[in-house]
């Protein structure tokens, strides 16, 4: 059978801006004739993520990250159904996702690497095991959880960089559900904002490109900032640090406005906000998902009731079309996206 899939082209270089022009399209035939343990799977939905920046170096920086090789084959995260199985766990129809998926129309896949999801969980909406009911919304629910230091009634507030994104639109969610009386987004525009606060209940929002950060703050968060979810690193958050409360918690969940340059993650900070961190016994720690898995199963289930309930809201943009890879991972590396940004395959 033919089927298209998408290989790396070219390498960006560290302190490069990513191109679709780093991706090709090939044309390659399968032979679908599976051996023992594999299944033939169709694409449904494809994730792209921050995360593969690092991927597209010769040296990922982390040693959880494997780089993409020229010439081969990308993979990451996707969802898919059962053509074929020659794996006694799966039959046809199941529908199955991986963190490792390639990106390609159909592939033959080792059935035991898959894990087969229940339709309910989503009501049917299967992309969002890729986003609020996937590795993201685990990001967000765990981040919070486990380094945010959110207590009901104790008057919190919290600010969000990357608030539209993925990750951001559900951790302001969680974070207002969880006991914050004051959760603010900042993000790239006046429509992101607007997004923000009319349809998922933030309570007010910034947009960085055009606005004041520190005096935004100062005037909208008068009780100071308690709880920082960061996603963007840089000078986002510095000015956010800046109006942090003695005791407060950073959640450094990700530093996306440092991923086109050659710096160590995460990256320095300048010497004042460091001061003020110290100063002020704000603590900053790294959270990392992958580091809660034993947690995801409990976490996962939390967030599809939310979801299902609709105490949560999502909202992605969708393009189609394999061919739309790299043009959707680079749009959203630029904030092109609004909630979770999903490549859409094949119905
Ligand atoms: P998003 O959906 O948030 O997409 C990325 C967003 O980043 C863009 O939409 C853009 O929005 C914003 N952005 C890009 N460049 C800049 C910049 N220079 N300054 C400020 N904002 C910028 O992606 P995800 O939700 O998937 O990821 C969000 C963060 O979470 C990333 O840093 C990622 O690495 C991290 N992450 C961490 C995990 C962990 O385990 N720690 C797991 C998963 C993700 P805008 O228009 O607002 O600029």
């Amino acid at each position: 059978m033919q089927v298209q899939r998408v290989v790396l082209n070219s390498r960006p270089g560290k302190n490069g801006e990513p191109s679709p022009k780093n991706f090709r399209l090939e044309r390659i035939s399968l032979t679908p004739d599976l051996e023992n343990g594999q299944v033939l799977v169709r694409t449904l939905y494809l994730s792209v993520d921050p995360y593969m920046r690092c991927r597209m170096n010769e040296d990922t920086g982390a040693d959880y990250l494997t780089p993409w090789e020229l010439c081969e084959c990308v993979d990451g995260g996707g969802v898919g159904v059962v053509e074929a199985s020659r794996c006694s766990a799966l039959t046809d129809g199941d529908v199955v996702t991986s963190f490792n998926w390639p990106w390609q129309t159909h592939a033959v896949m080792i059935g035991d690497g898959l894990q087969k999801v229940d339709l309910q969980m989503v009501d049917g909406h299967l992309s969002y095991f890729l986003g609020a009911v996937g590795i993201t919304g685990l990001t967000a629910l765990l981040g919070v959880r486990e380094k945010g230091h959110v207590t009901k009634g104790a008057n919190q507030t919290m600010v969000v960089s990357g608030a539209a994104g993925a990750c951001g639109s559900l951790a302001g969610q969680i974070g207002r559900l969880d006991g914050c009386v004051r959760v603010v987004g900042i993000c790239g525009s006046d429509e992101k904002c607007k997004a923000l606060v009319e349809d998922l209940g933030f309570s007010a929002a910034v947009n960085y490109r055009s606005e004041d950060i520190s005096a935004r703050l100062q005037d909208i968060c008068p009780d100071g900032v308690d709880v920082y979810f960061d996603n963007v690193g840089g000078a986002v958050s510095e000015p956010v640090i800046e109006q942090m409360n003695k005791g407060g918690h950073v959640i450094l969940c990700g530093q996306i406005s440092q991923y086109n340059k050659d710096v160590p993650y995460p990256p320095p900070l300048s010497d004042k906000t460091q001061e003020i961190l110290q100063s002020r016994s704000i603590m900053r720690e790294r959270f990392m998902v992958l580091s809660y898995m034993s947690k995801a199963e409990a976490a996962l289930f939390e967030l599809s009731q939310l979801v299902k309930s609709a105490q949560i809201k999502v909202l992605e943009t969708v393009v189609n079309g394999i061919e739309n890879m790299g043009v959707a991972f680079c749009s959203m590396m630029r904030g092109g996206n609004i909630g979770k940004q999903i490549v859409k395959i094949s119905d």
